[in-house]
């Protein structure tokens, strides 16, 4: 019902990534209580006033990637990992960034029981990047920042592709940045509500 009713009308055309949020049980992403409400047209608590993104948001953004299944992809902003599953299924290797510990912790093993083993997972500030294990062919950030942060177009390789909402604390253009060898391309596809981008290089 999730991917006939929210994703395929709302115009999710790619095939991988409506076969993936099929696949990928997404209620054992949510808390006990929430199960009825997993598959569900809205953000869900995970916790530390903490959300799971809404279906539709998910797969948005990850079709937006266009990941072909080759590549290295920066996640920013864990969460529950229901989105690290599903970039899993599409891509590579996964490198994510959680802030906070127990939610990564969470986020871990609910990705071990489904063996999402080309993920890391790692606690920090996301808004660093990861420069140990740059350059990435993709970046996805689930929060919301000010600006784009430096990093990420640093550790962005020429032909990647970025996603994540940037605008004001309570709502935000979700943008996607593509590098190419001389020039940069900026679309916004179009407003979202996310949480705060905390860090460094995002929201104090
Ligand atoms: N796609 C995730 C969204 C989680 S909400 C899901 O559907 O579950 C965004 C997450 O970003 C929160 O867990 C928050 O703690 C985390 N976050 C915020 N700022 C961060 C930062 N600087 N580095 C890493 N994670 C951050």
């Amino acid at each position: 019902m999730m991917i006939d009713t929210q994703l395929v009308p709302r115009g999710i055309k790619q095939k991988e990534v409506l076969h993936a949020m099929f696949t990928v049980p997404r209620h054992i992403f949510v808390e006990d209580g929430l199960y009825s409400q997993a598959y569900s047209d809205f953000p869900l608590p995970i916790g530390e006033k903490q959300t799971i993104s809404q279906p539709y948001m998910v797969a948005l953004m990850t079709e937006s990637l266009g990941l072909t299944g080759r590549e290295k992809v920066l996640e920013i902003g864990t969460g529950s990992g229901y989105q690290t599953a599903i970039l899993s299924f599409l891509a590579e290797k996964i490198y994510s960034i959680e802030r906070i510990p127990t939610i990564a912790s969470r986020a871990r093993k609910t990705l071990d029981a489904l063996h999402c083993s080309n993920v890391i997972v790692r606690v920090g500030d996301g808004t660093l990047g990861w420069p140990e294990e740059a350059p990435f062919d993709a970046i996805i950030a689930a929060a919301g920042s000010p600006r784009v942060p430096s990093a990420y177009m640093d550790q962005l390789r020429a032909g990647g592709r970025l996603i994540m909402p940037v605008g004001a604390e309570d709502s935000q253009e979700l943008i996607r940045i593509t590098k190419k060898e001389n020039n940069i391309v900026r679309e916004v596809l179009g407003g979202c509500r996310f949480v705060k981008l905390i860090g460094k290089d995002g929201w104090q």
